[in-house]
C-alpha cells in the first residue's frame, strides 16, 4: 500500500537499536534475553521492533496484555512471548490458540486455565509470579512453596518459568532492591524446584544494568534496550543510545507585529515584530500539550521556543530574525547537527519520565524505520 505523505514523523533508527542490543547482549552473558516491547514497544512499534529484535536473535518478546501478544503472532513473529500481565478467564482460549507464555499468581486462576486444557486436550506453558515487594502482581513469598507445588500438580501446565519484578531498582538505594533479591533466591533454592530447568528472571533495566547478581537465567530489559535508560551512559554502556527521533517539516511562516497574542488564551505576547513560524504537529498526535510556553525545537540546527498554547495539530515557534522556510525540517526529539533535545530534558521539563512521553505518541504519527542496511543494499 502506498504511504500518504505526511509532514510530522517519528524516525527510528534500526542500527542504533541494534547496537544497543547488541551491547545488551554483551552485559548479560549467557543469560536468556527478553526483550518487554509492551506499550506499543515503548512507543517504537510493536510489530516492526517486534521483527527486529526477532531477527536480532533475542530469546524472548515481553508484553503486558494478550492483544498485543496476538498482534505480534498475527505479524508472524514466533519467538517465544511472554504475557506478564494478570490474565483474565475469558482470555484463555486465545492465550493458548496463539501458543503464548503466560502468567499465573493464583491458584484459582490456574485452575481455570488447567480445566480448560483438559478440555480441548492441549498443555500450555506457564510461569509463575512471585511478589517480592512491588505490591502488584505476583503471589507473596511466603505462599510460592504452596502454589508452585500446586501448579507442578496440574497435568495440563508446564511450568517453565518463575519471576519476579524490582520495585526499587531504578534509584541508587539497594537495600530494598537486595532484600527482594535474597527472598527470591531463597524461593529458588527450594529443594523440590532443583533439577527442573525453570527459566528464573527477576531483572528489569535498572537491576540488569546495576546488579548482575540479578541476572540469573534470563533478563527483562526495555528501557536499556530502546538505549535511554542512562542520561549519561557510564563507560561499560558507551555507544548506548535512543533511537527515537520527532521530525516535522515547517508548514508555515508570518511577520508578527510587537503586542500580538500567538494562539489559544493569548498566553503569549510578542515583545517585539518576530518571525512565527507553525509546525504540524500537535497533542492529537500525543506532542505533550504541557511543553506550550516551555518547550523548544530545533531548526537549521538552531535551538528555538515553543510560543503560545500547542493545539491539537500545530503549534507555533518564534524564530526571531532568523531565516526559516516553509518545508524546513523541525526536530522536535532527537539531534539536529550540534544541538539535541533529549527525552531526559523533555522529561525533566515535564516532571515525568521518558517512558511516558514514548508512549504518548499515537499511531496518528507515522514512524519511519531508517536501517544502515537497506541503504547500502
Ligand atoms: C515493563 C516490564 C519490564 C521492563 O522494565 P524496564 O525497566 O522498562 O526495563 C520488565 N519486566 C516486567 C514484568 C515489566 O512489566
Amino acid at each position: 500500500m502506498r504511504k500518504i505523505p505526511h509532514p510530522a514523523w517519528i524516525e527510528i533508527d534500526l542500527s542504533q537499536f541494534r547496537k544497543n542490543l547488541s551491547l545488551v547482549r554483551n552485559h548479560i552473558g549467557k543469560s536468556l534475553y527478553c526483550l518487554p516491547v509492551k506499550a506499543n514497544a515503548y512507543g517504537h512499534g510493536l510489530s516492526e521492533i517486534g521483527k527486529v529484535a526477532a531477527e536480532f536473535g533475542v530469546d524472548y518478546l515481553g508484553v503486558a496484555y494478550l492483544q498485543e501478544a496476538v498482534k505480534l503472532r498475527r505479524a508472524g513473529i514466533t519467538v517465544p512471548i511472554l504475557v506478564f500481565g494478570a490474565i483474565h478467564e475469558d482470555q484463555i482460549p486465545d492465550l493458548i490458540e496463539h501458543d503464548l507464555e503466560f502468567t499465573l499468581s493464583s491458584k484459582f486462576k490456574a485452575k481455570l486455565v488447567h480445566d480448560y486444557c483438559m478440555k480441548i486436550q492441549k498443555k500450555c506453558k506457564i510461569h509463575a509470579e512471585i511478589d517480592t515487594g512491588m505490591q502488584r502482581t505476583g503471589v507473596r513469598a511466603s505462599s510460592a512453596e504452596d502454589f508452585l507445588k500446586y501448579i507442578i500438580s496440574l497435568e495440563s501446565l508446564e511450568l517453565v518459568g518463575m519471576y519476579s519484578h524490582f520495585a526499587t531498582a531504578d534509584t541508587p538505594e539497594k537495600e530494598f532492591a537486595n532484600k527482594q533479591m535474597d527472598d527470591f533466591t531463597k524461593l529458588i533454592q527450594l529443594p523440590f524446584l532443583q533439577g527442573t530447568n525453570l527459566v528464573v528472571h527477576m531483572a528489569n533495566s535498572g537491576a540488569t544494568a546495576y546488579f548482575s547478581g540479578s541476572h540469573f537465567h534470563m533478563v527483562r530489559p526495555a528501557q536499556l534496550s530502546f538505549g535511554f535508560y542512562f542520561e549519561n551512559p557510564p563507560s561499560c554502556f558507551s555507544g548506548l543510545s535512543s533511537c527515537f527521533s520527532v521530525k516535522a517539516k515547517v508548514s508555515y511562516f508570518k511577520v508578527v507585529e510587537e503586542g500580538q497574542g500567538i494562539s489559544y488564551g493569548h498566553t503569549h505576547i510578542t515583545k517585539k515584530q518576530t518571525r512565527i513560524v507553525t509546525v504540524p504537529i500537535g497533542y492529537g498526535d500525543g506532542y505533550p500539550r504541557a511543553l506550550s510556553n516551555r518547550g523548544s525545537v530545533l531548526i537549521r540546527g538552531k535551538r528555538f521556543p515553543i510560543v503560545g498554547m500547542i493545539c491539537m495539530d500545530q503549534f507555533m515557534v518564534d524564530v526571531g530574525d532568523q531565516e526559516v522556510y516553509v518545508g524546513d525540517e523541525v526536530t522536535l526529539l532527537g539531534k539536529q547537527g550540534k544541538e539535541e533535545i533529549t527525552l531526559w530534558e523533555m522529561a525533566k521539563l515535564l516532571g515525568t519520565i521518558p517512558n511516558e512521553i514514548l508512549c504518548s505518541f499515537n499511531d496518528r504519527i507515522p514512524r519511519i524505520y531508517k536501517d544502515a542496511k537497506s541503504y547500502t543494499s
